[in-house]
C-alpha cells in the first residue's frame, strides 16, 4: 500500500501520441494532436468528504494523507504525474457538435492495480482546460455526489462502468443556473477522482476523422486494441473492423445490464460513449421506478425523449453508426463495417432475452419464451408497476396463485395507480405456467432471479435527499446509501424498499433532472 503522492504513475498515453505540452489553457482547437497538457487549478481549500476503500484497495493506495488530498483537489501533484486533457467530438442529441474534449476532467496518469489492470486516473471538476469553451471546467457538489455514488453503485450492482476513489469539497463557490431559467446561484463545489482503464470514448475517433486524420486514427485504434481487446490479433487487415465489433459487443453488453436494473443515463450522446463499453459521465440519469420505457430524467431531452429507457438500444445503435462513420477511412471495404452493424439488432437481441430469461427465472430460453418475455414487458409498461418492488415480489409468487384479486393484492405495493387486474392475472398465469415446465429446482430458479433482480437502487430521491443534508454538513444519509449500494441483491437496504414516495414524484432533482452540473 502506498500514498497517493508517492504512488508510481505511468504516462503511456501522453507518450505515445502528440499532444499540446503549451500548459496554456485558454479555450482553442486543437488539431493535430490528442491532448493538452493542463495543470488542475487550485482550489480554496480540498475537504475529503468520501473515500471508496475498494478501489483503493484495487489501486493499493493507503488512507489518503494531507498531501494525497490536495492531489485530489487539484491544488498538487505527484511529481510522476504529466496531467492532460482528451481532445473529443461528439454527437449530441443526433447534431453533430464538433470538438468538445476534456472540460472539466483532467487525466493524472495511470497506476496499476493488483488486479493487473492499468488504471487511468482522473479529476472532474479540477478547472478549465483548452476545451472548457465558454464553461468554467468545475462541478457542483450536488452532480459530484452522484457521479461518485452512482458509479460504484453501478458496480456493485455488477453493471460495466467507471468508478470512483474520492469525493472532496473544494470550498470555492460554483455559480450555476440549475433550471436554466436565468436564476444563476452559487452552490458548493466538488471534485471527483474517476477510475478506469480508459476514458476513450467513440468522440475520441470522431474528432480524428472530422480532421482526416487517418494515420494518428489508426495509432489509436492500435493502442486501443493492444490494451484492452488482446482477443483481436493486431496483425490482421482487418482489426479495425474486429475492434469494432467487439465494441458493439461491448456496447450491447452495457445496454442490456442497463435495462436489466432499470437505469436510464440521460445523455447518451457519442462523446459520453465509452470504446471499453463502460457506464460513463454520469449526469442526469435515474433508476425507472414506474416501469414506463418512455421514461427520460433528462429535462433537455423532454421534447424528443431520444434518451429514454426503452429508446437506450437504438440510441446505442445509431452512436455505434457514428463510430463506424469515423473507422470508415481506416478500412478499405466498409461493407464489412456495415455488416457488423447490421448483426447488432441480432446481437443486442440475443443478449436481452437471455438476460430477461434469468430475471424472470427461466431457465433455458426457448424459441417461444421470446413471445412471453414480450408480452410480460407489454403487461409492465401498461401497468406501470414499480420496476424494482415487483420483480422482487415476482420472485415469491405464491405456487397457488389464487385469483385475480389474489393476484393483484400480491403486488399491490408496487403499483403508482390501481392496476387493471385482468392483464395482471393473464400475465401471470401465463408466466407461472412456463416456469412449471422449467427443468430446474424452484429454488435454483429463485436463485437465478435474486441474482438478476437487484433489491436496492440508489433512486433520484434519495440522493437528492442525501445531497441536501451534506450541504448542511451532515453525512449521514449519503454514508448510508454507500453501505447500502454495497449489497444491492440482499435485503439489507429494506428500509427504501419502497416506491418512491408522492413528493418525489414532481420535485427537481428527485425524478428528473437538467444537465447543469
Ligand atoms: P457532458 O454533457 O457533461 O458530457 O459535457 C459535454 C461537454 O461539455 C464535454 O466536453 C464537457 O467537458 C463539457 N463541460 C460540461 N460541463 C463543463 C464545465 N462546467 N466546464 C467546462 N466544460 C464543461
Ligand atoms: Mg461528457
Amino acid at each position: 500500500m502506498e500514498h497517493l503522492s508517492t504512488k508510481q504513475i505511468s504516462n503511456t498515453f501522453t507518450e505515445t501520441f502528440p499532444g499540446d505540452l503549451s500548459m496554456n489553457n485558454t479555450r482553442r482547437q486543437t488539431p493535430g494532436v490528442l491532448y493538452c497538457s493542463v495543470l488542475p487549478t487550485p482550489v480554496a481549500q480540498p475537504v475529503l468528504i468520501s473515500w471508496s476503500d475498494e478501489m483503493a484497495e484495487v489501486l493499493e493506495l493507503s488512507k489518503p494523507s494531507p498531501e494525497d488530498i490536495l492531489i485530489l483537489g487539484g491544488n498538487a501533484i505527484n511529481p510522476m504525474m504529466k496531467p492532460y486533457a482528451s481532445c473529443y467530438a461528439g454527437h449530441q442529441f443526433g447534431n453533430w457538435a464538433g470538438q468538445l474534449g476534456d472540460g472539466r476532467a483532467i487525466s493524472l496518469g495511470f497506476c496499476s492495480g493488483k488486479d493487473g489492470v492499468d488504471y487511468e486516473l482522473q479529476l472532474k471538476g479540477a478547472g478549465p482546460t483548452p476545451y472548457s469553451r465558454n464553461a468554467d471546467g468545475r462541478a457542483v457538489l450536488r452532480s459530484s455526489v452522484r457521479e461518485y455514488i452512482m458509479s460504484e453503485a453501478m458496480h456493485y450492482l455488477g453493471v460495466p462502468t467507471t468508478r470512483a476513489l474520492s469525493l472532496v469539497a473544494t470550498s470555492d463557490p460554483v455559480l450555476r443556473d440549475m433550471f436554466y431559467n436565468g436564476h444563476a446561484e452559487y452552490e458548493p463545489g466538488a471534485i471527483v477522482l474517476r477510475v478506469a482503464p480508459s476514458f476513450i470514448r467513440f468522440g475520441n475517433f470522431e474528432i480524428l476523422a472530422e480532421r482526416g486524420n487517418g494515420l494518428l486514427s489508426k495509432q489509436l485504434c492500435d493502442w486501443v486494441i493492444a490494451r484492452y481487446y488482446p482477443e483481436i490479433d493486431i496483425e490482421h487487415e482487418d482489426r479495425v473492423v474486429h475492434l469494432f465489433q467487439a465494441v458493439a459487443e461491448r456496447t450491447a453488453d452495457t445496454i442490456v445490464e442497463w435495462l436489466r436494473v432499470g437505469f436510464v443515463h440521460g445523455v447518451m450522446n457519442t462523446d459520453n460513449m465509452s470504446i471499453l463499453g463502460l457506464t460513463i459521465d454520469y449526469g442526469p440519469y435515474s433508476f425507472v421506478d414506474d416501469y414506463d420505457l418512455s421514461f427520460t430524467p433528462n429535462t433537455t431531452d423532454l421534447p424528443g425523449r431520444r434518451y429514454a429507457f426503452g429508446n437506450q438500444a437504438s440510441v446505442a445503435y445509431w452512436n455505434l453508426s457514428r463510430l463506424a462513420n469515423a473507422l470508415a477511412f481506416l478500412v478499405p471495404e466498409t461493407d464489412k463495417l456495415v455488416a457488423v452493424l447490421k448483426n447488432y439488432q441480432d446481437v443486442y437481441e440475443r443478449k436481452y432475452y437471455v438476460m430477461m430469461a434469468k430475471k424472470l427465472g427461466i431457465d433455458e430460453l426457448r424459441e417461444e419464451d421470446r413471445l412471453l418475455i414480450d408480452s410480460f414487458e407489454e403487461m409492465l409498461q401498461t401497468l406501470k408497476p414499480d420496476m424494482t418492488l415487483f420483480y422482487q415480489l415476482l420472485i415469491d409468487l405464491p405456487d397457488a396463485i389464487g385469483s385475480s384479486a389474489d393476484v393483484k393484492n400480491f403486488f399491490q405495493e408496487t403499483f403508482y395507480t390501481e392496476p387493471d387486474e385482468t392483464i395482471l392475472y393473464a400475465s401471470m398465469l401465463t408466466y407461472r405456467a412456463r416456469i412449471e415446465t422449467n427443468s430446474c429446482s424452484v429454488e435454483t430458479s429463485k436463485q437465478m432471479m435474486r441474482a438478476a433482480n437487484p433489491r436496492f437502487i440508489v433512486r433520484n430521491y434519495m440522493l437528492h435527499e442525501a445531497i441536501e443534508k451534506l450541504e448542511k454538513g451532515d453525512d449521514s444519509l449519503l454514508k448510508k446509501l454507500e453501505e447500502y449500494m454495497k449489497d444491492p441483491y440482499s435485503k439489507k437496504g429494506d428500509e427504501y424498499f419502497v416506491k418512491r414516495p408522492a413528493w418525489a414524484e414532481q420535485k427537481a432533482g428527485c425524478s428528473m433532472l437538467s444537465c447543469s452540473s
